[in-house]
């Protein structure tokens, strides 16, 4: 199946019970926010929904998450899709 790329890891929870590789989405400190809050049209959404992450017990699984699907939208592991673009691109020039 292939994964709704708009969706918060929270609202992923039902999809992924079942598959350990993305059994921590349903720990995200997202699973009480609506999916919107995820993916704002400007920086004040982006800093409101980082500050949801800030503290998240899989932050880190879901940066690496969204960096290794190379999903493109909204934030994920507290960071933009820009942030993103660049952990990506400081990866590239590292290898
Ligand atoms: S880091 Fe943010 S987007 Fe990722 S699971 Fe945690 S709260 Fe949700």
């Amino acid at each position: 199946m292939k994964p709704n790329l708009h969706a918060t890891p929270a609202d992923l929870t039902a999809l992924v019970e079942n598959d350990t590789a993305t059994a921590w989405m349903s720990r995200g400190n997202c699973r009480n926010y609506p999916p919107a809050t995820f993916f704002p049209s400007d920086g004040v959404g982006v800093d409101r929904a980082r500050k949801i992450c800030d503290g998240c017990p899989v932050l880190g699984q879901c940066l690496e998450y969204a960096l290794e699907q190379r999903i493109e939208h909204g934030v994920w592991g507290a960071c933009s899709e820009r942030e993103r673009r660049r952990i990506l691109k400081r990866r590239r020039v590292a290898v």
